[in-house]
């Protein structure tokens, strides 16, 4: 996103901390786990790891984007945090579970579920698939950081603009 709006990011700090914010916002129903209601098996139950609640969000926040000026910054921190929260429900899916018709049906969905009643050969010969997908990003982002594709251009914009 970076390039695309780059007018509008006036502090990159609150850029890269809504950023990181809404990526693990959906876990903040631990706490419910934790001191509300310990007996709840899944923290999943709650609206925090509702599909619905993040896309509603992520809609919302769109359309203040594109209604605000085009170098306004809030609305586009809202949207970031909007759209990692919408990630983190899709990343959820591949390896633990999300109920994505809640809370109409409480009828969970992983796409390693999936594979383990379409394609279980896949499990037996790649009991650690997951653990290669994450290993793949790491190494993705670790591969932009050392080109300095990415990074060298935000790391340029913090020095030159003081925040
Ligand atoms: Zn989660």
């Amino acid at each position: 996103m970076f390039d695309s709006v780059e007018q509008r990011i006036t502090s990159y700090k609150r850029y890269l901390f809504w950023g990181l914010s809404g990526a693990v916002a959906p876990d903040i129903d631990h706490i419910c786990l934790i001191f509300i209601n310990p007996k709840q098996a899944d923290h999943h139950l709650y609206f925090p790891h509702y599909p619905v609640f993040w896309f509603s969000l992520l809609l919302f926040s769109l359309f203040w984007l594109v209604i605000s000026k085009k170098n306004e910054q809030n609305s586009l921190l809202s949207f970031l945090f909007c759209l990692e929260g919408t990630i983190h429900m899709i990343l959820d899916s591949v390896t633990r579970h999300i109920y994505w018709m809640a809370p109409l049906s409480y009828r969970s969905f992983s796409i390693e579920d999936l594979i383990h009643l379409k394609m279980p050969w896949f499990i037996e010969q790649y009991p650690h698939w997951e653990l290669s997908l994450e290993a793949s990003i790491f190494v993705w982002a670790a591969y932009l950081l050392i080109t300095d594709r990415n990074a060298g251009k935000i790391s340029t914009k913090l020095t030159a603009r003081t925040d």
